[in-house]
């Protein structure tokens, strides 16, 4: 069964013919290239035998490009032509920018623009444009070590991207001039890379610990197919933190916590880094700094980072939870990311699970291997592949409706691809235009969540309030990119907007907002039945107007006419301010109060529309 729901046009291949495509992990702090070449996937050195390729860029004042371990060699000579961590500006906004700045080891242009640009001695350069230098130099290693043009590569993209950020990304390889595949969420592809998809059936957790970040994921496998069931993890935790705990080590102990010499700092964390990953295969390092020598031994090092593993650990449980599986469901544990090499990471999450994590595939490579895997089939190498691989959303999506709430459409944690569609009608008389809003978030008011795009549908035909089929159905592709559209059913009538917001969310804020909606739980139902019996109010007044203006001289005598008005003028008092059961017993009252108008007007119009028509065209 072709279950590979991507196909891109023109990509059948003849048989024989192997194309060469590649898997790449564009990671934050180190990147790689795969590929499988006659049945064997292989991660691609570069022409000195390093696999791993630094994710820096050094850009000279004559706007030369050096990147990876060429570029690293300035991060201390000359730092602010350096740019290293690019993966956390991807598809950020300059507002998001403004926000994190402290975080951000990189100082911006004040150029107005809606991509935060990075200040450089040679001008200044986007996330995108730094990220596709890596790409382009990957690109050429693997050009080089194969000798051949490439078809496309699939990318990997942490699970809880958003649709700005795997925009970006896409961006960055369209700059390297690459083919994209598709995106692929990293832990799947570290699922795939270990041959969890031969397995029948699972639950997986993928712990991926970075060098910036940590992720955690909960896939469930079943006959061959992957679901992301939940994302979770720390975009601000990974291997540079546990640099951190030894650096103030480091500081303190050679008498230098005070001291804010920027060259002094950056020596400190780059021999930490040292230290740490030294401590990794020896119990004990010997360790110089500033003139000042020692021992230090793993034991030590393990008593000051049980904090940080403990955070991962935290989040982890958080994931589990939001799986709605527990922690004796997970049948395999996938290590990835350097810095489930140190042993007492491996050894806690270990006993957390109460099972062995995989660790037989180096954890720098697994994510670039399952990738590779995944381009191999994608480029027709082997057309029998069946492998569908499912992600989700991270937060859901929804519409502004009447009176500021919203109808939530695809909810969190949906797997992808997926389209659905809902219908909807028009709130008034003659209406010919409506205003799509797309929000994303969890909780029940416009305000609360997050806007993502506005469009309008024009060219409505004028009907009766709520006898237009308007169809809104919003698809997500396998990369994660939204796509809405509009339409008017009897005329056909469309309008479609793909949404690329202009920033992106981090991981964090995602989690504030899940947290935030189940702390506002009671509140915001409150606020929406308001909301609610406040719309249905408006609905019955208009109804009620535009009734009387058709038919109420014919049909109703000046006092009946009054009490109707009095009965409105009730409803319309108590719609303003007023809690829902309030509004709802007017609306009964005025309904009371019309149900005689609405039975004469009934009669009528069967009277008006039975005249000159067979009864059948009315029976239908
Ligand atoms: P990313 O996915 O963020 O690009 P990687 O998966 O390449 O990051 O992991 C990089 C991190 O792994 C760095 O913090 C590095 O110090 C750490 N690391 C690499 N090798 C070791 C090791 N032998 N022991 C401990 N940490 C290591
Ligand atoms: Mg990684």
């Amino acid at each position: 069964m072709a279950l590979l729901q991507i196909s891109e046009p023109g990509m059948s291949t003849a048989p024989h013919q192997h194309r060469l495509a590649v898997g790449i992990d564009l990671g934050t702090t180190n990147s790689l290239v795969a590929t499988v070449r006659s049945g064997d996937v292989e991660t691609l050195p570069d022409n000195s035998g390093q696999h791993l390729l630094p994710s820096i860029v050094h850009y000279s004042k004559e706007g030369d490009v050096l990147v990876g371990v060429e570029a690293q060699q300035f991060q201390k000579t000359d730092p602010n032509n350096t740019l290293s961590s690019v993966k956390r500006l991807m598809g950020r906004g300059t507002e998001d920018v403004s926000r994190l700045s402290g975080q951000l080891p990189f100082e911006f242009s004040d150029t107005e623009s809606a991509v935060p640009k990075v200040k450089i001695d040679a001008g200044e350069v986007t996330a995108i444009e730094a990220s596709a230098e890596i790409l382009k130099a990957l690109k050429s290693r693997a050009i080089a070590s194969l000798g051949d043009e490439l078809t496309g590569a699939v990318i990997t993209v942490p699970a809880y991207f958003d649709e700005a950020q795997r925009q970006a990304t896409r961006d960055a390889a369209k700059l390297a001039d690459i083919k994209v595949f598709r995106l692929l969420n990293e832990p799947t592809a570290a699922a795939v890379a270990y041959g969890l998809d031969q397995n029948v059936e699972g639950v997986i957790a993928v712990y991926d610990l970075g060098g910036g970040t940590f992720d955690i994921s909960v896939l469930r496998l079943s006959k061959g197919v992957f679901e992301v069931l939940s994302t979770g993890g720390d975009s601000a935790l990974g291997g540079d933190d546990f640099d951190h705990v030894i650096a103030e080590w480091l500081l303190e102990q050679s008498g230098n916590t005070k001291s804010t010499d920027a060259v002094l700092l950056k020596t400190a964390l780059i021999e930490s880094r040292r230290i740490k990953e030294a401590l990794t295969d020896q119990e004990s390092v010997e360790v110089e700094f500033a003139g000042w020598f020692s021992q230090f031994s793993r034991d030590e090092f393990e008593s000051l980072v049980g904090g940080l593993i403990k955070k991962t650990l935290l989040a982890t449980r958080r994931a589990l939870r939001d799986a709605e599986v527990e922690k004796s469901d997970i049948t395999d544990v996938v290590m990835v990311g350097g810095s489930t090499r140190m042993p007492i990471v491996r050894q806690k999450v270990g006993e957390f699970f109460e099972t062995e994590p995989m660790v037989d595939l180096d954890p720098d490579r697994v994510v670039a291997i399952g990738a590779a895997i995944q381009a191999d089939i994608l480029a027709g190498n082997k057309p029998d592949g069946d492998m569908l691989l499912l992600d989700v959303i991270p937060l859901s999506l929804g519409l502004e409706m009447m009176g500021g709430l919203v109808e939530k459409v695809i909810t969190r944690n949906t797997t992808i691809p997926i389209t659905r569609a809902q219908e909807f009608t028009t709130y008034k008389d003659g209406q010919t235009a409506m205003s799509i809003h797309v929000l994303q978030g969890e909780r029940e008011t416009v305000e609360a969540n997050r806007s993502l795009g506005k469009f309008t549908l024009r060219g409505i035909p004028p009907m009766t309030a709520g006898v237009a089929r308007i169809k809104v159905t919003f698809q997500v592709d396998a990369d994660g990119l939204l796509n809405v559209s509009a339409e008017e059913e009897s005329t056909g009538t469309k309008s479609t907007i793909e949404i690329k917001p202009s920033y992106g969310l981090t991981d964090s804020e995602i989690e504030g907002m899940i947290r935030d909606s189940m702390d506002n739980a009671r509140e915001d139902m409150l606020a929406r039945s308001l909301r609610e019996q406040q719309v249905e109010a408006d609905h019955v007044m208009e109804a009620l107007d535009s009734a009387i203006k058709k038919d109420g001289e014919a049909l109703l005598t000046t006092d009946e006419r009054q009490i109707l008005l009095e009965a409105r003028a009730d409803l319309y008092s108590s719609r303003v301010g007023a809690d829902a059961d309030t509004i709802k017993a007017s609306m009964k009252r005025m309904e009371k109060a019309a149900e005689f108008y609405v039975e004469r007007r009934m009669n009528s119009s069967i009277k008006d529309a039975m005249t000159g028509h067979s009864v059948d065209e009315f029976s239908k």
